[in-house]
This record gives structure tokens, C-alpha cells and sequence, in this order.
């Protein structure tokens, strides 16, 4: 069992509000499908379909002024199609996609999951299914409504589900001792130590819109699914080849965490 995000800075174009990139998500469905990984579980970020309204109408930070209202409902429906999107073009890749709202089966509690019943997702796979899931616009028994990243998603399916690994596709070859761009100096780390990790003070945020945090919210989230046991691999999804190489096990240009 393997968990593959596919990041907003991927399936979209993170300069351009409710841009899809339609390219990459094409050629991405065609990875899976090449592939032919399963059991896979698949979850995709927001980018520029769902942070510029969670951002516009501060859905991260919970419920505070009745305006809000809408907005979250806007969120979460800019979320739903992208994965329409998303999921449709899987289908004609062949790879039996299906879509699962984590916001009709999970709620945080200070932005957090806290338990999450896994019954559904299982019981796809357990059909064949390949669970396309995403960031979502959630209830948040602590302040209303939150936002659940895409990468802490991940991290809790893989464990849940005991996936042996986690893909991570991003826009970055790996994780760098700076972020690539801002620091033309910064270098390529291949392999990572939970150790290490924590210590780090070169990872930082995105620097496009991003509500759930850039390079250093993910690492923090991976650091959990190493402790778990759960291998960690992060590659540039925008790189034909890489996804499929990392879903084949095979050896491929990228980050690996390990414990
Ligand atoms: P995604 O949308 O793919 O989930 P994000 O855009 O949230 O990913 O985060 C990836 C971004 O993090 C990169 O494009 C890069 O600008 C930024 N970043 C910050 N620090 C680092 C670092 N040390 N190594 C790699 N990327 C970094």
C-alpha cells in the first residue's frame, strides 16, 4: 500500500487563482496508471483553488465573524472541483479513481484529526478502488471550522491504513538546506534523519499563497509517518518520470526520511 500526494503546486498554477494545471494532471494520471501501483491511496492540495478563499475569508484560524459562512462552503466546493477534475482524468488514464470528501468524514479538533474512521477508504481499496481524497475546508469540534492540509491527511492514511510508503510530488527536487527559490545556493539533501530534520532551520514556507505552510509544515507532518514507521519520499512531481519511478520502488532523484 503506498499514499501519493500530488501538491497543489502541481495540479494547479499557484500564481493564477482557479488555475488547474491541466498538463501535469494528465500526465500524472498516466504515471499512476503506467505505474499500476495499487493498493494506492490518493490525495491532491489545494493550491490555487482552495487557499485564495480560505485565505480571503480566514477559514484557517475557525469560526469568528458570519461571513465566514459562506466562504467555508466556498472553499470546500473550489476543493470538490478540481477533484472532479482531478478524478475525471484519472478515469480516462484508467485508473478506477474515486473520490472520498475528507469533509463528510472528518473533523479536527484544534486543527488537528484526532481519531478518524477509515472504513470507506479501506472498503475502496478493498474493491479495487484507487481513494482520490484532498485539502480540505473541515468541522473543527474546537473552532468551528478549520482547514486540513493535504500533507497531515496523508500522513494519517498512511498510518491508519499501515501503507508501507508515502510519494510526496511537489514542485522542488527534494528538500534543500534553503528553499531553491530564494537561494540559488541551496543544495539537494537525498537522504534525511528524523535527528536531522528536527534541527533544521533552512526549510520555510511557500512562497506563493499557501494557507497550510510551504516546505517546512510538510516536513514537520512526514517527521510524524517516519516515526511511524512509514517510508518517506519526497520528488518533483513536475518532472516527467519521477512520480512513476518512486510508485515502481525504483531508485529516483529526491528526498528520502528515514528514522
Ligand atoms: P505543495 O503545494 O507541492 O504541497 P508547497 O508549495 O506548499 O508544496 O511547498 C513547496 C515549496 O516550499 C517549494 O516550492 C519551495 O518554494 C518551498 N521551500 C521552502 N523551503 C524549502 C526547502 N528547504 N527545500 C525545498 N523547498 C522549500
Amino acid at each position: 500500500m503506498q499514499v501519493l500526494k500530488l501538491g497543489g503546486s502541481v495540479v494547479t498554477d499557484k500564481n493564477k487563482p482557479f488555475t488547474a494545471n491541466k498538463e501535469n494532471i494528465r500526465r500524472l494520471s498516466m504515471e499512476v496508471a503506467e505505474a499500476d501501483a495499487q493498493p494506492l491511496v490518493i490525495v491532491h492540495g489545494g493550491g490555487s483553488y482552495g487557499h485564495p478563499l480560505a485565505k480571503e475569508y480566514d477559514i484557517a484560524d475557525g469560526y469568528s465573524y458570519p461571513k465566514q459562512v459562506i466562504g467555508f462552503s466556498m472553499t470546500h466546493q473550489a476543493m470538490v472541483k478540481l477533484n472532479a477534475l482531478i478524478v475525471a482524468t484519472m478515469l480516462v488514464a484508467g485508473v478506477p479513481a474515486f473520490s472520498v470528501a475528507p469533509s463528510s468524514f472528518i473533523k479536527t479538533r484544534g486543527r488537528r484529526i484526532r481519531s478518524v474512521d477509515l472504513g470507506i477508504v479501506r472498503g475502496s481499496i478493498d474493491n479495487g478502488l484507487v481513494p482520490v481524497l484532498y485539502g480540505d475546508a473541515v468541522i473543527d469540534a474546537e473552532q468551528g471550522f478549520a482547514i486540513l492540509s493535504g500533507d497531515q491527511l496523508v500522513v494519517k492514511l498512511a498510518s491508519g491504513l499501515n501503507a508501507e510508503r508515502i510519494v510526496l510530488g511537489s514542485d522542488v527536487d527534494g528538500v534543500y538546506t534553503g528553499d531553491p527559490n530564494l537561494d540559488k545556493k541551496a543544495v539537494l539533501i537525498e537522504e534525511l534523519s528524523i535527528g536531522e530534520l528536527e534541527q533544521m532551520t533552512g526549510i520555510g514556507d511557500a512562497v506563493s499563497t499557501d494557507v497550510t505552510g510551504g516546505m517546512l509544515a510538510k516536513v514537520r507532518e512526514a517527521a510524524e509517518a517516519v516515526k511511524a514507521g512509514v517510508e518517506v519520499l519526497l520528488v518533483n512531481a513536475t518532472e516527467p518520470g519521477r512520480v512513476e519511478a518512486a510508485l515502481r520502488g525504483e531508485n529516483v532523484i529526491g528526498t528520502r526520511f528515514r528514522r
